[in-house]
């Protein structure tokens, strides 16, 4: 695959690394420096004020498509970082700045061990997919597969890092995930060939019958 995220716990504070195959026989790898994950974020949403104080700068290249999304997730790890020094009793201010807060958590997750936390992986996924690396990411027309979402056209995916996020239920797919970002793109053929209207058949039935209960019962 050509982009791999970093095998230690990033809590995208740091400016990172990707390796892209340019050539296959013999395989050879370009190196793409990139600022921090907080960093691009920061720079895709527009002026604005997290909950911390802490003022984001507006800047060059922000595109109005994902800015709302970009700060939705950064608002997002702004809070969920809050409450996971608050719960781990770390000694830094659950208000502190967002970067000196996200440091404070990684050191206490590496001296704890923690190689995978499903909140951070899931800041480091969305991440990747709101900072528009390469322009917006690719929105297929399809439904989530998370039950108890089941929402059409909310799935995003940058194919060239094998990422995927769902706006609706925050669901992460990526390599490691499970089910993964294979399986993810397998729904994603599947459906668009069954989960469209008129079409009809035995295969696909069961799974209709679901998602139409989903949707029965949220609209209670
Ligand atoms: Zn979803
Ligand atoms: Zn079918």
């Amino acid at each position: 695959m050509p982009h791999q995220p970093p095998r230690r716990l990033t809590l995208g504070v740091d400016p990172f690394v990707t390796h892209v195959l340019v050539s296959s026989d013999p395989p050879r790898f370009h190196s793409v420096q990139h600022d921090s994950l907080v960093g691009q974020l920061t720079r895709v949403s527009t002026l604005t004020t997290n909950t911390s104080g802490e003022v984001f700068h507006a800047s060059y290249g922000s595109k109005p498509a994902g800015r709302l999304d970009a700060l939705a997730l950064l608002h997002s790890i702004d809070s969920e970082s809050g409450a996971m020094v608050r719960a781990m009793g770390l000694p830094v201010s659950p208000t502190a700045p967002l970067k000196e807060r996200l440091r404070a958590l990684r050191e206490a997750l590496h001296a704890r061990g923690v190689v995978d936390e499903p909140t951070v992986r899931s800041w480091w996924a969305r991440a990747r997919v709101y900072s528009q690396l390469d322009g917006p990411a690719y929105s297929p027309n399809v439904l989530c597969p998370t039950r108890g979402c089941f929402e059409r056209g909310t799935i995003h995916i940058r194919l060239s890092e094998r990422v995927a996020v769902c706006d609706a239920c925050t669901s992460v797919w990526t390599d490691d995930s499970s089910p993964s970002f294979e399986e993810l793109a397998s729904w994603a053929s599947w459906s668009s060939e069954h989960l469209v209207s008129g079409h009809t058949c035995s295969e696909c039935a069961v799974t209709k019958e679901l998602v139409a209960t989903t949707r029965a019962e949220r609209n209670h």
